[in-house]
Parts: structure tokens; sequence; C-alpha cells
């Protein structure tokens, strides 16, 4: 199993923080600023775990999610996704899950709620 994690996130602060967090942890982190270049990053490369913004300058995250899930390349409609949604708000979670996303975190971004998150998915490559 690979190790990579692609970010799908418009702020360059979470997008740093998050890339930071999980290179620490020894994953690899492609980054995509916005919905349609985070498709296009999971179809060109082999990606294992997509961290998904929801509000996006372009297609916000749950059409990114809705994508992903009805894509051709077949390992995408299988691939855990996170979704990061901006506030707490109920709704806003259940459009996510139901959009595809497997589950959802809060902002802001817990580092240690992150790490848990993403190793429940795929083994933190620095811890043997
Ligand atoms: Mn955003």
């Amino acid at each position: 199993m690979g190790n990579t994690v692609l970010y799908i996130e418009d702020n360059p602060d979470n997008m740093t923080l998050v890339k930071r967090a999980l290179e620490s942890r020894g994953y690899a982190v492609l980054e995509a600023g916005d919905g349609l270049t985070g498709v296009e990053t999971a179809e060109q490369n082999d990606v294992d775990l997509i961290l998904l913004d929801i509000n996006l300058p372009d297609i916000d995250g749950y059409e990114v999610a809705r994508r992903l899930r009805a894509n051709r390349k077949i390992d995408l409609a299988y691939i855990p996704i996170i979704a990061i949604t901006a506030n707490a708000l109920k709704g806003d979670a259940e459009k996510a899950l139901s959009a595809g996303c497997d589950i959802y975190m809060s902002k802001p971004i817990n580092i240690r709620e992150l790490w848990a998150r993403v190793e429940a998915f795929i083994p933190s490559p620095a811890v043997k």
C-alpha cells in the first residue's frame, strides 16, 4: 500500500500546515489549489487518500467528491475521502457524506485528529 495523500485546498496556510504535519509522519503529499485541478491530479497520479476542502474557488468539494466517485478511473470510486468542512453545521457534514466522502473533519484543523483520521485509512510510514 502506498502513502500518498492528495490535499485539495485553496487556503495556503492550511495547505502548509497539513503538508508539514503529514510529511512529518512520512506521508507524501500532492497539492491541488482548486477542485478541477484536484480531480485531474487524482486521475493522473497514484493516490491513496484524499483530503478535501469543501469551500473551493471553482467547483465545491461536494462536486469534487461526486466526480471522483463517478470517475472512469475505477480506483477513485473506493479511495478514502476525508472532507474538511468550514464549520460544524450538521447539514455540511451530511452533504459531504452523501456526496461520497467517507468521514469529515471540522476546521480549524486539529493535527492530532488529522493524524488519527489519516492513519485509520493508511498506516503512517514513520511508525514501524
Ligand atoms: Mn477553502
